[in-house]
């Protein structure tokens, strides 16, 4: 390609000045996109490519029109493209053009999506790592720092729970290419590599202290927290260089440390479902179920709630007498939820603001959401419930008389319906501006002047076919009938013939048609200025439109809390010192919403701190657990819970593991997440937490796993401490309950009869009593004499913890002994000659041990193998469709050793 010229060249060195992946330059009234660029954008948003020829070569090109950029650009940021835009300004000879701001999917003020938009920046500083969080969207800015033992894991849980749409790595953490992968994997950000020196340590102080004020970062107590504050710069620096204004509305740095905190790592918050499904689907999420927010701002907030929930028991207590008081009066619920509904999502209309983005119609819808607070209040007071509950006091946290002057203001300033633009006038009411007023009244008498012309000139004339009109060519003219067009007067200029008549002007109309002009240009102007400085006056109110959307935003929470406990009959739980868990006739919030569900208690305390659950595969085990863990998390964000009554002692964490269906499908080895899991719980539960472990080391061989689960079992008994609930189905964990103080059994009971389980769903103490493996082999047809030796096999297994290998067709005592406890087979009765045999096949898992006759030959080989595959199986594990078709094979195998 010969290099390019003209607008192209242009254009190709102005994408050479940012590291932007696409830029958009303006053309006249059309922003234009070059080459490759071109073809990118065209492909995104179905648009036409046309071809530019410049010097010889042709370049594809795509464009959109200036006023219709930002939702191109939106649409564009929206699928993850940092976008530059420059722009064209006039100058004495020509025109130019520059690079004048960069968008990006951390940095969108037009985004369509209600979610949180957060921006992320993360610093490694010496074992840790600082975050910082902004969402310019909202102005919402928190910062924080992780270490510990695993401060990997604690950064990407940080990352899981703010879900960026960009991330900043600092240079420490860019140098890392497995975390960057890490990173890549545990969120769906942009990544982008910013300025290094944004993250250094002077500049970036330099920076908050900037926008914070000096004092900010002590009374926060982030001061010493180098990791947090670079982190911080860097957002901030990033920010301001993208050249949007975002950074206006970002006016309150907010930390929060964990001790406040449940924590929950990203394995535990897409376990429990908190936000998504495990398949990454809303709807099904808890959120998804017990969100009736009917404000964006509101279920942002609740979600918020829902993945950090709180450990203070006066906040949460304060929560609860909310809800409590909204749950009692009905009416009034609904009147509030009733006035929440006109709110617009004011943390977003000050952004926009403080942006200069917004229009007179964001204005309006600023006034109108400002003067819902005194509206709130009022029903609030107007019940003795509600005024004295906490609800008053939210309300009361946001200046009302303030929020009712600017409101006031607002409305008392514009029209009510303005135009979308604000360079055009139309916006503000007469009365607003003394200039402004002169203006429009001047207008409107050239106007009157022009309206009536066709009267007087009738008149003056004595014509009838006469008409005042304009249209974009002619500007405006006199219009007369082609038979009178003869009897015009002299000062009558003609500019245009028609077929049935003829098109004049005169002087003074010419003369009044200019002054429409400038007056409509003027008052255009004025009407601009006015907007610039009423938009200003806003966005110096930032704080208060922030402190008015939050109110309403808590309040549409709290409302939303209330409305699902009354629709679903949930109860107010009691918050207690300790580790009870006391649940009586408990519910799966979820799961209750679309079966009918069988309650179930759950009794915990310091004494009987770990439960070990047993029972049929699908009978609910995983259900009763989770129900626990999202009874326990639902209390600690404030909310009523799915439960005739609930005691709940106040956790620190919560911890889960539970199969990974997902890594399998992302080709990660289940057993070694799994045991990463494990090990994650290990080391950061504590005596306070709660840890839900659904089967432990089923990744692996049967005494492999045996092994590690029971191992983990007596740590987290003897130095965890944790509240623990341990679905197993290693039936012989359970006789761990005779032996460690305070683990105990549970099991949801099933039914059986004519050859069919029936689920019970009713949990009760104690352990199963049977293998259900075995069941539904039989169930599906697996030969009586292969039924019923597993049977026999399993029982010597529990009760002897050892299992002689059968001699023989004819069924002759005992030969080989395979002992549990030491992993390998005891030769009995068994001849000299079998033993080295056996010990060869023998291994420690007891998978491929043979079965061993007299004479040392492998007897029966056939059966044999069937009975090795049967015992190998997992019947949990395999759809039924293999299940019946191993079945069939082994049904074919034992056939054919009959032939
Ligand atoms: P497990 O963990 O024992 O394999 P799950 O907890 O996955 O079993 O539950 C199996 C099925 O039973 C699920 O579809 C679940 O919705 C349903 N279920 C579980 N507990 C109950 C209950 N208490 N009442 C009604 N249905 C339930």
């Amino acid at each position: 390609m010969t290099e390019a010229t003209g607008i192209v060249g242009e254009f190709l060195a102005l994408k050479e000045e940012t590291d932007a992946d696409l830029l958009a330059m303006q053309c006249g009234d059309f922003y234009e996109f070059f080459d490759e660029d071109a073809e990118t954008v065209a492909d995104e948003l179905d648009l036409k490519v046309s071809q530019k020829s410049s010097h010889g070569s042709s370049y594809p090109m795509a464009g959109v029109p200036v006023d219709d950029l930002t939702p191109y650009l939106t649409a564009l940021v929206e699928r993850g493209y940092r976008v530059a835009v420059a722009d064209q300004h006039e100058t004495e000879d020509g025109h130019e053009r520059a690079i004048t701001r960069v968008v990006t999917p951390g940095t969108l003020i037009e985004t369509t999506d209600d979610d949180a938009q957060y921006l992320a920046a993360v610093v490694r500083e010496g074992d840790g790592y600082g975050v910082a969080a902004a969402d310019v969207t909202t102005g919402q800015f928190f910062v924080t720092s992780v270490g510990g033992e695993d401060s990997e894991g604690a950064l990407l849980t940080e990352l899981y729970k703010f879900d960026p749409a960009e991330v900043l790595p600092g240079p420490d953490v860019r140098a890392d290419e497995a975390l960057l992968d890490r990173i890549r994997e545990r969120t769906t950000a942009t990544l982008t590599l910013h300025a290094a020196e944004s993250f250094a340590p002077g500049r970036a102080r330099h920076r908050v202290r900037e926008q914070f004020g000096d004092d900010t970062t002590e009374s926060v107590g982030i001061d010493d927290d180098e990791a947090a504050i670079r982190a911080a710069g860097a957002v901030l620096a990033y920010v301001e260089e993208t050249g949007q204004g975002a950074l206006a509305s970002v006016t309150r740095l907010q930390t929060y440390s964990g001790s406040d905190h449940v924590e929950l790592d990203a394995t535990t918050q897409r376990n429990l479902e908190l936000t998504e499904t495990m398949q990454g689907d809303r709807s099904g999420s808890l959120f998804a179920t017990i969100d009736h927010t009917v404000t964006s701002a509101g279920g942002r907030l609740l979600s918020q709630w829902l993945v950090r929930p709180r450990r203070s028991r006066r906040e949460l207590k304060r929560r609860q007498s909310a809800v409590a008081a909204l749950t009692e009066a009905a009416m009034a619920r609904e009147e509030l939820r009733e006035v929440l509904s006109g709110a617009y999502d004011l943390e977003r209309l000050a952004s926009r603001a403080a942006s200069g983005s917004a229009d007179a119609g964001d204005l309006l819808r600023v006034a109108e959401t400002l003067a819902l607070l005194p509206r709130a209040a009022e029903v609030i007071d107007g019940r003795d419930q509600l005024a004295e509950s906490p609800l008053s006091e939210i309300v009361a946290g946001a200046d009302r008389e303030s929020a009712a002057d600017l409101a006031a203001e607002l409305d008392e300033a514009l029209t009510d319906d303005p135009p979308g633009t604000v360079t055009q006038g139309g916006l503000f009411r007469r009365g607003y501006d003394d200039e402004l007023d002169e203006i429009i009244e001047q207008h409107e008498a050239a106007r009157e002047w022009i309206e009536t012309l066709d009267q007087r000139e009738k008149g003056r004339h004595g014509i009838t076919h006469l008409q005042v009109d304009r249209n974009k060519t002619d500007g405006y003219y006199i219009q007369v009938g082609k038979s009178e067009a003869d009897d015009v007067p002299d000062e009558y200029e003609p500019i245009k013939t028609l077929k049935n008549s003829e098109r004049f002007t005169i002087p003074e109309l010419e003369e009044k048609e200019r002054e429409i002009l400038r007056l409509e240009e003027q008052r255009g102007d004025l009407e601009y200025d006015l907007f610039q400085t009423l938009r200003e006056r806003v966005a110096d109110r930032a704080t208060l439109l922030q402190d008015v959307g939050r109110a309403l935003a808590e309040l549409d929470a709290l409302g939303s809390l209330a409305t699902h406990a009354v629709r679903n009959d949930w109860t107010r739980p009691e918050l207690v010192e300790g580790r009870d868990l006391d649940i009586r006739q408990g519910r799966h919030p979820v799961v209750e919403q679309t079966t009918s569900f069988v309650p179930n208690d759950l009794a915990m305390d310091d004494d009987r701190r770990f439960l070990i659950v047993t029972g049929p595969n699908m009978s609910g085990k995983s259900t009763y657990m989770r129900q626990a863990a999202l009874i326990t998390l639902l209390a600690q964000i404030g909310s009523f819970v799915p439960a005739e009554s609930a005691r709940v002692g106040l956790v620190d964490g919560i911890f889960t593991r539970v199969g990974a269906l997902d890594e399998l499908a992302q080709g990660r080895s289940t057993f070694m997440v799994e045991m990463q899991e494990l090990s994650n719980i290990l080391h950061s539960a504590t005596d306070d937490s709660l840890v839900i472990l659904d089967e432990v080391g089923r990744g692996t061989a049967t005494y492999d796993g045996i092994s590690i689960a029971w191992a983990a079992t007596e740590y987290i008994h003897n130095q965890v401490r944790a509240k623990t609930l341990f679905a197993t189905h290693y039936h012989e964990l359970t006789g761990l309950a005779d032996h460690l103080e305070r683990v105990a059994n549970v099991h949801v009971a099933a039914d059986e009869s004519d050859g069919d389980v029936t689920f019970l769903r009713t949990v009760r103490e104690g352990p199963t009593d049977r293998s259900y493996g075995i069941h539904v082999a039989d169930l599906a047809g697996v030969p009586d004499p292969v039924v019923d030796r597993s049977r026999d096999v399993l029982e010597r297994l529990r009760e002897e913890k050892a299992i002689e290998a059968k001699g023989g067709g004819s069924g002759e005592p005992v030969q080989a002994v395979f002992d549990l406890s030491s992993g390998s087979f005891q030769h009995g009765a068994a001849g000299d000659e079998g033993q080295a045999t056996a010990d060869e096949r023998a291994t420690a898992d007891g998978g491929d041990a043979a079965e061993v006759g007299a004479d040392g030959a492998t007897l029966d080989p056939a059966a044999e193998a069937v009975l090795d595959q049967l015992q190998d199986l997992d019947v949990n594990e395999t759809p039924p469709v293999e299940l019946m078709a191993t079945v069939q094979e082994w049904q074919a195998e034992l056939d054919g050793d009959d032939d």
